[in-house]
């Protein structure tokens, strides 16, 4: 299994990892020591994984990488977000956010460096894709962060939501194989409701989803009608509203479940009467929930944020029309840290898909 660039091992599933081991004759119980070193212990170095053979040994060092990202840069906001720059084995950089929650601390990962889908209220959308990221770098920045805050004894991450840079579902197979590990009980053992994925409509990922652990899902809506959804997101221009709305009956949803609808609040574009006119129409009440986003300005964009009498008043009438909507708090602003934020300085975009 030599290639030029070895796979790295954070990203292997244990059944997987046990798979390959045994397909290579070593004893396949080594995964479950493996899973007990990394993700329970958080020793990376194979030097330290002491109860495995010198055979298992030679084999991971010859075909894994058994590395994490480097924390290159942090910052932490006055609210207690605190966003984290990690360089991936070729120094391409992503960025992850830990955000604090009264009872959790929820990490923001990122499952590209950059992103092809090229919202225009994105910061990151500017970037363009560069590359996809490995499933073992997407696990590797939970690893990483938790690896610090553990250091610092600082509380430790409870939830992730893949809402960083990139479109997770651009990227299905190492996304999915990352949320394998994150939540394997003899591994990391989150549940799946502290799993979020999050996509921005990608609709032949979406009706892909029975393959995919049961954890919770976002879709990016931020519009409720097609002119004003394609101006933002402009996917939109190939999955349309009926299309989507088509794609995400396919979702197989556990009972009392609900699919989340993230909605960019933007003043005088998605904030008006008609909006939510729009958006009682199209969403399901029983499987739907809002989390309305405040639109965070940054230098270059456009568009602004509705005043706090807007924002209020648009959660209650959605609230009065049956749709459960709240509003996220806006985190890390004085860091850039806050939702469509993301931009790691040393990167160019490459690649745009629309
Ligand atoms: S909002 Fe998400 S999907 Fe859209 S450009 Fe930004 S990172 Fe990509």
């Amino acid at each position: 299994m030599k290639t030029d660039i070895k796979p790295n091992i954070y990203g292997y599933p244990l059944p997987l990892l046990r798979q390959v081991l045994e397909d290579n004759k070593l004893p396949k119980f080594n995964a479950d020591q493996i899973f007990n070193w990394a993700y329970r212990n958080f020793k990376f170095d194979p030097i330290e994984w002491t109860n495995i053979g010198k055979k298992t040994l030679a084999f991971i060092e010859e075909n894994f990488d058994t590395s994490i990202p480097k924390i290159v840069w942090n910052g932490l906001s006055k609210d207690g977000t605190r966003k984290f720059l990690l360089a991936m084995n070729d120094s391409k950089t992503v960025e992850a956010v830990a955000i604090p929650a009264r009872d959790r601390l929820t990490l923001c990962i990122s499952s590209q460096v950059g992103c092809a889908i090229g919202c225009t209220f994105c910061h990151t959308g500017t970037m363009g894709l560069t590359r996809h990221l490995q499933g073992g770098e997407i696990v590797g920045q939970y690893l990483a962060v938790q690896k610090f805050l553990h250091e610092k004894d600082e509380p430790r991450l409870s939830n992730i939501v893949y809402m960083g840079q990139g479109e997770p579902l651009h990227n299905f197979e190492n996304v999915k194989a990352s949320a394998e590990v994150f939540i394997e009980p003899k591994g990391l053992g989150l549940s799946q409701r502290k799993v979020t994925l999050s996509t921005s409509g990608l609709i032949p990922a979406i009706e892909r989803l029975m393959e995919f652990p049961p954890v919770n899902i976002a879709i990016s809506l931020h519009a409720a009608h097609d002119d004003i959804r394609t101006e933002l997101m402009p996917i939109n221009k190939r999955y349309d509203l009926t299309k989507l709305f088509a794609a995400i009956k396919t979702i197989p949803l556990k009972a009392h479940r609900r699919i989340t609808y993230e909605y960019i609040l933007i003043k005088d574009l998605n904030d008006r009467p008609e909006d939510i006119d729009a958006l009682v129409k199209l969403l399901p009440k029983k499987e739907s929930k809002m989390n309305i986003i405040p639109f965070n300005e940054y230098p270059e964009s456009e568009f602004k944020r509705p005043s706090n009498e807007t924002i209020k008043w648009f959660m209650d009438e959605m609230n009065r029309r049956g749709i459960v909507t709240t509003v996220r708090a806006t985190k890390g602003d004085d860091i850039l840290a806050a939702c469509g934020q993301l931009k790691s300085h040393s990167e160019e975009g490459k690649l745009n898909l629309w």
